[in-house]
């Protein structure tokens, strides 16, 4: 069965491997500070959605730790390069001006190919896309906005605390495309209240978005420690998907999407060290075998 993985998609376009260097702006999230709720959505860890990034320095500094620590991993032989990666929290939540610079920044230098910036759509003013439009073109590299929209019901954006309707993730892709930036969506398999149907019908919504959803990440729901979820499931434990419902339902969302939508995740990456459930998610090399030979087969 035919998709378009995001390495197949970076090879494809840039003749190489980019490798992803986490960085933070420093920005902190409205559904945590009190803007739009406290709590954060119910499955998000302290980190914000992200607990692999670097310490908070000035961004060249960040880069430079960031390169260094994945090249410290590869061979000697270069002819890679790397995608600046906002990944926690809230990354256009705050002053435009401010989180401008931070992005020229990064983009400023030769080694980074691709900016991507994880936010939320309640928090992208029209002038920061106006910027990231400008410095989309001044310096020729594509940005990706990555949203967290999860599922499109918003009986589970009510669940998870998620703080916004479905209209407005559809008011912020629209003005996102009309500025030519390119448009990742997160969803989440696996809340135990969402049937499979429910899944694809998410997966459905965004296959059919026009103009096209330019990526999608699928994760599996991880339940971690010092969440709310994470509480619940102590307290409480709900069904989790096994890896054969996991594997069946992803190569399911698969066969939905447009096969020029980029899939740049099948499964997630929790951090094990606070993982609840489920525990096989854990083994990654498992994971991924068993998605592939489902996708194979399929
Ligand atoms: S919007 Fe993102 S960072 Fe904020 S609480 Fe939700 S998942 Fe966490």
């Amino acid at each position: 069965m035919y998709y378009l993985s995001l390495s197949e998609y970076l090879k494809r376009t840039y003749g190489k491997k980019l490798y992803k260097i986490s960085l933070q702006t420093g920005c902190s999230c409205p559904n945590r500070d009190g803007t739009v709720s406290k709590g954060g959505c119910t499955f998000c860890s302290e980190g914000g959605s992200g607990d692999f990034a670097a310490p908070l320095l000035p961004i060249c500094e960040q880069i430079d730790i960031g390169i260094k620590k994945v090249e410290a991993k590869l061979p000697k032989t270069g002819g890679h390069g790397f995608i600046a990666y906002f990944q926690s929290y809230t990354n256009t939540y705050g002053e435009t001006p401010v989180l401008r610079e931070i992005f020229e920044e990064a983009l400023k230098d030769d080694r980074v190919e691709i900016l991507s910036i994880g936010t939320r759509p309640d928090s992208i003013k029209d002038d920061m896309i106006e910027a990231l439009n400008e410095l989309q073109e001044r310096y020729n590299k594509k940005i990706w906005i990555e949203l967290g929209l999860q599922s499109v019901h918003d009986h589970t954006a009510q669940k998870i605390n998620r703080g916004y309707p479905l209209s407005v993730f559809e008011d912020c892709y629209k003005r996102l495309k009309s500025k030519g930036l390119s448009v990742i969506v997160h969803v989440i398999i696996g809340f135990p209240w969402e049937s499979e149907e429910d899944i694809l019908e998410t997966v459905s919504y965004l296959s059919q978005l026009t103009p096209t959803l330019d990526g999608i990440k699928l994760q599996l729901l991880h339940v971690l420690r010092g969440t709310a979820m994470g509480n619940d499931y102590l307290a409480s434990p709900f069904h989790v998907l096994t890896l054969e419902e996991y594997c069946s339902i992803i190569v399911k969302c698969l066969k939905l999407l447009p096969r020029e939508t980029v899939v740049h995740r099948i499964t997630g990456d929790g951090p094990k060290r606070i993982l609840i459930a489920p525990l096989w998610s854990g083994d990654k090399k498992l994971v991924l075998n068993a998605l592939n030979k489902a996708i194979r087969e399929a």
